[in-house]
């Protein structure tokens, strides 16, 4: 199966946006176990497009064309198609009456331009964009299909998943989808990894790949036949042991997965954090849903502020520093105890560049996780190479030990 994308637009060659449509897509065909052989990028050139249609329509299977179908008249994809295919545009009546009616249901004027946006290559089926007035469009031109969309992203996604994808696999007959599993770890480098798995033998079906989602590392078994994964990963995981964070069939993070297990413990959580300021916290907001277990972060960055907020002694933070598994456990038990959460998480360390001493060197952290009935508590020489890639870690650390 040979297929193109195309992504039209001048603000993609002038770098003012980043081609995540053509990236999705990518994801979304290898999920399905294909492939496209070439990825283009055209600005908003008539004659390049035309070109590029025309040498596309001969050698592929499946075009898949982004961008380029708004209402000005930098937007030249319909045209572009019209003229390859040496056709006429002409008016599809039934989109421009589907237009009139988002624009009255919107209560708003249609500009005249916006008629464009109904103006299709003759003979082409029209794709429907359920958020937005520029339909998608598709038809056969010499060997290969070709599939239109707007390049705004959600309207974009929506039209391919409920609509293109679905013809596609009829149409190519495609039943091919692929399993992925992921086994995600932390503490050593890929080529550690490589190294621990090396005997572990690889079948031909099997595609593993590696993933740097720093600090974390991802190893991914990909196949279509998910019996071949189990066993693998069954070996890999034996040999990564200790590194291994947790594994999923789902393309989970770490921030996921604890979302999931909070849930279903129905367990609620704190956090004082101090050099992560706020990052455990960030990383687990991202996730929707999250205000169902978190019920507070609260970044106690000074002596004071951890005394004020989370209640560490002052006893404590002159004998044993600000930086130390007392002062951790302390954070950790007066966040619980004021959140009157079922967990607390707490972080301090000593970030650098500077701050460091011979007995805390830079890279110094301090964890401590309070449980329903436990506290459990480290401190590490982080072997981070700065402030950033330090905080990184320690916040990797601490949703490790949650
Ligand atoms: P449309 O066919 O919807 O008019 P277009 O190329 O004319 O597509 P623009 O008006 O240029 O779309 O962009 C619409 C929005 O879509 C912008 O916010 C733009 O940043 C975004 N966008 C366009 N192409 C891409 C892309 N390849 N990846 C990510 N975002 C994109
Ligand atoms: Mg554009």
């Amino acid at each position: 199966m040979k297929i193109e994308i195309i992504s039209t637009g001048d603000e993609l060659i002038t770098g003012q946006i980043l081609d995540t449509n053509a990236n999705w897509l990518c994801q979304q065909l290898f999920s399905q176990g294909l492939q496209p052989q070439r990825l283009h990028t055209v600005a908003d050139n008539l004659n390049d497009l035309v070109t590029l249609f025309t040498e596309a329509s001969q050698r592929s299977d499946i075009v898949l064309v982004n961008g380029g179908l708004g209402p000005t008249s930098d937007d030249l994809s319909a045209q572009a198609a019209a003229a390859a295919m040496h056709v006429p545009v002409e008016l599809n009546q039934a989109w421009l009456d589907v237009m009139k009616q988002k624009f009255a249901e919107r209560g708003r004027v249609m500009a005249k331009t916006n008629i464009k946006q109904a103006m299709l290559p003759q003979g082409c089926d029209v794709i429907d964009n359920a958020n937005g007035t520029a339909c998608g469009f598709s038809f056969t031109f010499n060997q290969a299909r070709f599939y239109f969309t707007p390049g705004v992203p959600h309207e974009f996604k929506h039209m391919f998943s409920t609509q293109i994808w679905p013809d596609i696999a009829t149409r190519f007959a495609l039943n091919n989808k692929l399993v992925q599993y992921k086994i995600t770890t932390f503490g050593l480098g890929e080529s550690a990894i490589d190294a621990l798995i090396q005997d572990v033998t690889i079948p031909a079906q099997l595609h593993l790949g590696y993933r740097t989602a720093s600090p974390e590392i991802e190893v991914k078994l990909i196949s279509s036949d998910a019996d071949i994964i189990k066993q693998v990963a069954q070996q890999i995981e034996q040999k990564l042991a200790d590194y291994v964070i947790f594994t999923s069939d789902e393309s989970d993070s770490s921030a996921e997965k604890i979302q999931h297990l909070m849930l279903a413990k129905q367990a609620t959580l704190a956090l004082a954090e101090s050099c992560t300021g706020g990052m455990i916290a960030s990383s687990l907001v991202a996730i929707a849903g999250s205000s169902g277990y978190l019920d507070r972060a609260m970044v106690t960055y000074s002596n004071q502020a951890k005394q004020d907020l989370v209640q560490v002694s002052a006893d404590t933070l002159s004998s044993h520093g600000a930086v130390s598994e007392a002062t951790a456990i302390e954070m950790a038990q007066g966040a619980k105890l004021s959140a009157k959460s079922d967990y607390a998480l707490s972080v301090t360390g000593i970030a650098g560049p500077g701050g460091g001493s011979a007995l805390k060197p830079v890279g110094t952290v301090a964890f401590a996780l309070a449980t329903p009935t436990e506290t459990y508590s480290q401190m590490l020489v982080l072997p981070g190479k700065n402030r950033t890639m330090t905080r990184k870690i320690a916040c990797a650390i601490a949703l490790d030990m949650l």
